[in-house]
């Protein structure tokens, strides 16, 4: 018996707005493990909408180090990190992850959100400010609304307004915080002038790599890896349940920072550590990115073929050279209407409409994993031609 009471009615009202408005949003229910090759709501799908960017989160070396770590760790961890929920597991993945990214030191979190909301509220309070550029994962503007400093967003990648800011403001202590690769965008974040401002203006420079970690630099060992940038200065922040194929997520920094978030960052603190079986399986992961190359470079051609695919065609691909492809639409109504024309060819691309994008920028959110063949991009590129004259 559905339980009526009279607060629903406004939530109703709000609900059907969006239903109207072309924003309101749908589980898809999936029935198979993660693969371009999906099972959603009953319809077979090919599907450019994950972001396991190496085709690790279904691959069998990992699922049998899980299954050997549950094996050994059983499934929870029982605890929080500094109680008595960190295993020898959870120290050697945090220790493997400062290696690999060229860190002092690691910290492993639960999640990319949770990392990215633990990091801000350590480090600045009243009287500091953060200067985020508008595109920002929401994760980053959340932990930056939590941290009470003073926030300032500059428009996208837009150094000049960055450096007014900075020179403008009086604030003790500074943040820069930046996407490596912009999520919707696909786009990678001028790393090294944000840098060189940082070192101008006395700030540290948080960097979320989510979607350039395991993808890009020397043996995918991310954004500022590909740059050549190391600094005191930088904090950054990878995901792992991208291309890195689990879940979870860490920062690197100085040990000094790393150390400081042990005894602040609340979502740290006061969470269930994850469980150690996943620990482990990332070790495996890491692992497997390093020896990434041909991964990699198949998705690179699978790119290429995409750009090459639609070029020439009304279709406008925004500027990338990341596996995010986004193709930008603009009205809600059309980007919803494209995504479901692509669903009856039996593609799955997501449309993605605000708030996670500005209005009138909805677009199609192609992405690529090593996962796909070079005939699953043909595939979407011919669909996609045929669809030109109703659509583009
Ligand atoms: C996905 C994502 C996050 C959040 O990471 P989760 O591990 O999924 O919580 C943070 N920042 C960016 C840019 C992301 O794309």
């Amino acid at each position: 018996m559905p339980l009526e009471h009279p607060a629903h009615e406004a939530l109703q009202a709000q609900l059907a707005e969006l239903d109207a408005a072309s924003l309101k949003r749908q589980h898809r229910i999936q029935a198979h493990a993660c693969s371009p090759a999906t099972l959603a709501d009953g319809k077979s799908l090919l599907a450019f909408a994950s972001n396991d960017y190496l085709g690790l989160a279904n691959a069998p070396e990992l699922i049998a180090a899980a299954q050997a770590a549950a094996a050994r760790w059983g499934v929870g961890a029982g605890a929080s990190h500094l109680v008595s929920g960190h295993t020898e597991a959870h120290q050697a993945l945090d220790e493997a992850l400062a290696r690999f990214t060229g860190f002092e030191a690691a910290l492993g979190f639960a999640t990319g959100y949770l990392a990215n909301i633990a990091v801000m509220p350590a480090l600045l309070g009243r009287g500091d400010a953060i200067f985020a550029d508008r595109l920002n994962h929401a994760s980053l503007v959340d932990g930056a609304l939590l941290s009470r400093a003073e926030l300032n967003r500059y428009a996208h990648c837009d150094l000049t307004m960055l450096g007014a800011q900075l020179s403008a403001s009086r604030a003790r202590r500074k943040l820069i915080v930046t996407d490596s690769v912009f999520s919707m965008d696909g786009d990678v974040a001028p790393l090294a002038k944000l840098l060189a401002l940082a070192e101008q203006y006395d700030a540290w420079l948080l960097v979320d790599d989510a979607h350039g970690f395991g993808v890009l630099g020397p043996q995918g060992r991310g954004a500022l890896a590909e740059a050549g940038l190391s600094s005191g200065r930088l904090i950054l922040m990878g995901t792992l349940g991208k291309a890195a194929g689990v879940a979870g997520a860490f920062v690197a920094a100085s040990r000094t920072v790393i150390d400081w978030l042990l005894q602040t960052a609340r979502p740290y603190i006061f969470t269930t550590a994850t469980p150690p079986m996943l620990a482990a399986t990332l070790q495996e992961a890491l692992t497997l990115i390093a020896v990434g190359d041909e991964r990699r470079a198949h998705l690179q051609r699978l790119i290429a073929a995409l750009t090459a695919g639609l070029a020439g065609t009304p279709w406008q691909l925004l500027p990338s050279r990341t596996a995010i492809q986004p193709i930008l639409i603009g009205d809600n109504a059309r980007t919803l209407a494209i995504s479901q024309a692509l669903e009856a060819h039996g593609l799955h691309v997501p449309a993605i409409r605000p708030p996670t994008v500005p209005q009138g920028t909805a677009r199609l959110r192609v992405s690529l994993s090593a996962a796909h063949t070079a005939e699953d991009v043909a595939r979407l590129c011919s669909t996609l031609h045929d669809l030109a004259q109703d659509f583009a």
